[in-house]
Formats: C-alpha cells, sequence, structure tokens
C-alpha cells in the first residue's frame, strides 16, 4: 500500500549473531529500570548489546545529536521518559524532538488487562494507535501582542493518510475488525476536518473491516464506561496521549504497558504513559513491568520471539499467578521483589526446556 511500512526496511545492526541496540535510560526512574532489563535479558540469554546514551534534561545538544546518530545506526532503541523543563521557551521537549527527527510517525499502544490487577474491565483488548509527529506537537508558539499566544496545530493530508493506513493494516494484519477514528473535527473543522476526511477514504479501500468515528470528549467518556465497543483507534497526537493516558489507566495505571514507536526506518521502544516517574525514583517501588514490556515488544521487533516469549510469559506468571505487584497496582511489593520473581521464572522455564 503507498505510503505504509509495517516493518524496517534498513539493516539492524547485528554483529556476530548479537544485535546492537541504542539505550537511552532517561530521567527519574529510567535508569533504573534499564537495570532490570539488562540484568533479566543476562538470565534469558538474550543475544542483544545495548550502546548507552544517556539523555537527561539537562543533556546539551550533542549528547542529543549523538543519540540520534546512535539510533539512526543501530535502527533501534530502548528509551526511557527525558523530563521536560516547563516554562523553557527556547528548549523543545527531547521526547518530541527525538520522535519527529527520526519520523517515528506510528505510536502502538496494545492496552489489554491482566486478570490479577484490579481493573475496572476485564477482558480489555484495545489497541490505540496514534499520529506521532505533527498536530499540536509541532512546537510552533509564539506571543503576537503580550498577553495573546498563537500556537499552531499542523495536520497535514500525508501524516494522516500514512497513520489512518497503518491502522487498517495493523487491523488486517492481526484480524481486528473494527477502526474508529478520534477526532475534534465539530470544533476543528479543518485541521481535524481534514484527518476525519483522509480516514475516512482510506477506510474505502479496506471494506472488510468496520470502520466509524467518534469526537474525543465522547471517547474519553466511552472508555471508562464502555471500553469494549473499542477495537483499533486512529487519533491524532495530542488526543493520543490523553486517550492514550486513559486507556493505561483503565489497565492499571502507568506501571504496566508498553508504547512502540515506528518509522519507515527506525523504532524506538518505551513504556506506555511516557512518565519520567520523578518521585518515585530510587525507592525501590516503580513498577518494573512496563519498561520490560517494551523491551519484550523490541525482542519481538529484533526477530528474537522465542526470547520475547520467554521474558513476557515470566511477567504474565510474576503477575498473575505468583501474584507479586508494586503498589500502583496495589500491592506491596518492591521493584527487586518483582524483578527477581521473573528472573526465578525465567530461570524455571529455562530448566524445563518449556522454550
Ligand atoms: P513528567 O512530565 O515528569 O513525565 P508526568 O506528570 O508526566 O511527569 P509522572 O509524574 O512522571 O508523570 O508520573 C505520573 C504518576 O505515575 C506519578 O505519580 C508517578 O509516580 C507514577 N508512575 C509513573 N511511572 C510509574 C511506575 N513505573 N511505577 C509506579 N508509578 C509510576
Amino acid at each position: 500500500k503507498r505510503g505504509f511500512t509495517a516493518a524496517v526496511p534498513f539493516p539492524l545492526a547485528q554483529y556476530g549473531g548479537r544485535f546492537t541496540v541504542t539505550m537511552i535510560p532517561g530521567d527519574g526512574i529510567g535508569p533504573e529500570l534499564m537495570g532490570y532489563v539488562r540484568n533479566i535479558f543476562r538470565y534469558a540469554g538474550v543475544p542483544v548489546d545495548f550502546e548507552e546514551i544517556q539523555i537527561t534534561k539537562d543533556s546539551t545538544e550533542d549528547v542529543f545529536e549523538k543519540a540520534l546518530v546512535c539510533i539512526k545506526r543501530n535502527g533501534v532503541a530502548l528509551k526511557g521518559s527525558i523530563e521536560s523543563k516547563y516554562g523553557d521557551v527556547n528548549f523543545s521537549s527531547r521526547n518530541a524532538t527525538l520522535r519527529t527527527q527520526l519520523d517515528l510517525y506510528a505510536n502502538v499502544l496494545h492496552c489489554r488487562s491482566h486478570p490479577a490487577v484490579p481493573c475496572r474491565y476485564p477482558d480489555l483488548d484495545l489497541v490505540l494507535i496514534r499520529e506521532n509527529t505533527e498536530g499540536e506537537y509541532s512546537m510552533m508558539e509564539h506571543e503576537s501582542v503580550r498577553g495573546v499566544v498563537e500556537s499552531l496545530k499542523v495536520i497535514t493530508r500525508r501524516c494522516s493518510d500514512r497513520i489512518a493506513r497503518y491502522a487498517f493494516e495493523y487491523a488486517k494484519r492481526h484480524g481486528r475488525s473494527k477502526v474508529t477514528a478520534i477526532h475534534k473535527a465539530n470544533i476543528m473543522k479543518i485541521s481535524d476536518g481534514l484527518f476525519l476526511e483522509t480516514c475516512r477514504n482510506v477506510a474505502k479501500e479496506y471494506p472488510e473491516i468496520e470502520f466509524g468515528d467518534m469526537i474525543v470528549d465522547n471517547t474519553c467518556m466511552q472508555l471508562v464506561s464502555r471500553p469494549h465497543q473499542f477495537d483499533v483507534m486512529v487519533m491524532p497526537n495530542l488526543y493520543g496521549t490523553v486517550v492514550s493516558n486513559v486507556a493505561c489507566g483503565l489497565a492499571g495505571g502507568p506501571g504496566l504497558l508498553s508504547g512502540q514507536n515506528y518509522g519507515e526506518h527506525f523504532a524506538v521502544f518505551e513504556p506506555g504513559t511516557r512518565n519520567t516517574g520523578t518521585s518515585v525514583a530510587g525507592l525501590n517501588v516503580a513498577n518494573p513491568v512496563a519498561m520490560l514490556n517494551a523491551a519484550c515488544d523490541m525482542l519481538n521487533h529484533l526477530g528474537l520471539t522465542q526470547h520475547a516469549t520467554l521474558i513476557s510469559d515470566a511477567i504474565n506468571k510474576t503477575i498473575n499467578e505468583d501474584l507479586v505487584h508494586t503498589a500502583d497496582i496495589g500491592g506491596e511489593n518492591t521493584s527487586l521483589d518483582v524483578v527477581q520473581n521473573i528472573i526465578k521464572e525465567v530461570q524455571q522455564a529455562m530448566k524445563d526446556g518449556e522454550w
């Protein structure tokens, strides 16, 4: 299909059967979560070497450029969130800039509930596909006269077309039956109107997949009251961050779900809600699962599906059978308790020859 690529066509960095992946720990809980990933990968014998480049809110442009080059070289990155400097008008969000510089146009968040995690609705299984490079995140704002600020929201047919196509192709590949476009075209008639019209046009090419649309405010209400009506959802950038957080909240909070960012050439994996978790950093209380799930998505992307399954099965057993839960999902265990239990499950599965 025109304008759609499902996978990274560039060669991935691989030497002697081992992959090299860029690791950006970021601020807050990022560094400790990356330590857990490294530890579990070692026990699971994962053939991945990390090239670590730390970007924090205080890093220089040079370091940021170095990180971009590193991701371009390796093709794949695992990333924590970099704190944004509120109020500093000369400083653009490093997270958003990284996504636009690498043209990671599609953010995919698979929202599933866990049987053993308290959750308003069991059996949640939604996929949110968010345009990741434009909209309100164009970061073009100015004060035209004192006290009057203009902020440009940019919606283009090209980016709307490729994200709509990504959503329909995703639905087709994963046997999903419905795509819902989320918008505010009743108020933003031209910008969101273009997004909606483009989605409608792409939908005509996929008659086997049901298409619907919904206004974003109603979407938030429907998500918390009747989430099972949704299957795949596609939306512009800002609505994406809001609706993703509602979905993560429904499924148990910021500590569980992963987020995947794809472009034509590169892929970056990170926790779904993109929080820094600064207030819980260094306390051994952060839930490591979202970052570990991001690491499993990364392994699947690299084609290391056996290792991905080995670790994700261990994560699921830890949560749903062994009931080792951190405080954010109602438990009393520490981050290290969760990690040690996952390692125990990995070792058990390897001993049993389950993989
Ligand atoms: P920032 O702009 O720094 O990312 P934010 O408001 O987006 O801030 P945070 O404050 O980092 O988000 O996170 C929101 C809430 O979720 C906080 O209460 C934080 O402690 C919690 N949180 C985030 N990640 C985790 C995690 N992995 N485990 C437990 N709690 C978490």
